[in-house]
């Protein structure tokens, strides 16, 4: 059974925060992941104690000791989800049940303490209120949040830590993509793969970002922005890219996406995007697909459309794709026209812009 913990957040407001002024400057392009706000929340866990000591404290450093478990066995795992200032001034929340639960399945995977939904849920909401001011007025503007945790231990015996440090920072974030989406290449990587079955693919571990730098690096050096993973066994059916999950549109309007069998990251706006096409008629199929079939669909036009998705760019048009020796484009290499309508759609839903059927949104 889900664990109910609750505990009351100390708050200790920051000596000297940043400045209207500065806060302003930084607010009006912020990028991504280089700048935070003046806050951050902290739980503790230890075996004896359980989740104690919450706080909101001022942004600063941590002292880790060199023998600190995580250093050594990459103990380690995040999420990432985003608030929104809507329309009437308010600030929203998209679906952060859905980070609270797959950081808890994150934390059963790699044998970590799982922190209970209410506390993931608390420090979000706590930390958010009081660093409101930090999100963007600009179009496409957010407040990125990061979640994370991590084995505390100092202990250098391999095995499960008995001590937990669990934080929340975040970051203004501007549009990922300046003035809509542009489509991206991808490489297919035929040497790396991200996950085998059995391993830890499912789960949003520091230590699946390390292993997919090499292939990102790779793709970068082939002068393409994103990896596309295949499967590990049969070295065949697309997976996912380093940091979003794909979705092909084919010429009958129904749309396939790799599905989740434990190699691949459960995305929240996969599942978001599967939801809202279902709901408007649209066929979704979670079937495996390859990349010969990829190829092939490209070629024949069978495939109209394919896009990325995730937190961070939402959709992402994918305009062609390239592995070793070979290269093809989809559609007429720009955004398609349903990529574009449920990137509209989904949107409006996050940013308080069109209405929230399915209950996504929590008013701040
Ligand atoms: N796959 C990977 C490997 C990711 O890092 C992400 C980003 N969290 C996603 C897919 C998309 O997940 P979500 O829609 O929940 O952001």
């Amino acid at each position: 059974m889900q664990d109910t913990t609750t505990l009351d957040f100390e708050f200790e407001a920051h000596p000297n925060p940043v400045s209207d002024g500065d806060r302003a400057a930084v607010l009006a392009n912020p990028g991504f992941g280089k700048v935070f706000t003046d806050h951050m929340a902290v739980i503790k866990y230890s075996a004896d104690k359980g989740w104690h000591d919450a706080k909101i404290l001022p942004r600063g450093p941590i002292q880790v000791d060199p023998a600190t478990a995580v250093l050594h066995y990459a103990q380690e795992i995040f999420e990432g989800l985003k608030a929104y200032r809507l329309p009437d001034g308010g600030v929203s929340l998209f679906r952060a049940d859905e980070n609270a639960r797959r950081f808890r399945e994150s934390a059963e995977r790699m044998a970590m303490a799982p922190l209970p939904d209410a506390l993931f849920l608390d420090s979000i909401r706590e930390l958010v209120r009081i660093d409101q001011k930090w999100i963007p007025e600009i179009e496409g503007g957010s407040l990125y949040l990061r979640p994370f945790m991590f084995a505390s231990e100092v202990f250098l015996g391999v095995k499960p830590a008995s001590e937990y440090l669990y934080m929340v920072i975040a970051s203004p974030a501007g549009a990922y993509f300046k003035g809509g989406a542009p489509s991206v290449t991808l490489w297919v990587s035929e040497h790396y793969t991200r996950a085998a079955p059995g391993g830890t693919g499912a789960a949003k571990c520091g230590g699946n970002y390390a292993a997919s730098l090499v292939a990102q690096k790779e793709a970068i050096d082939q002068g393409c922005d994103q990896v596309v993973f295949l499967d590990a066994v049969e070295n065949r059916y697309v997976e996912e890219l380093g940091g979003m999950n794909v979705m092909f549109v084919m010429d009958d309007g129904s749309i396939v996406t790799p599905p989740l069998g434990g190699t691949i990251l459960p995305g929240i706006t996969r599942d978001s995007l599967i939801t809202l096409a279902r709901s408007q008629g649209i066929e979704v199929r979670e079937e495996r697909y390859s990349i010969d079939q990829w190829k092939a669909d490209a070629q024949s036009g069978k495939l109209r459309e394919a896009f990325a998705c995730g937190t961070a760019a939402v959709l992402t048009p994918i305009g062609k794709v390239r592995g070793r020796g070979y290269e093809f484009m989809i559609g007429n290499g720009g955004p398609g026209i349903l990529t574009e309508k449920l990137r509209g759609e989904l949107g409006g839903i996050q940013r308080g812009t069109a209405p929230d059927p399915h209950g996504w949104v929590e008013r701040l």
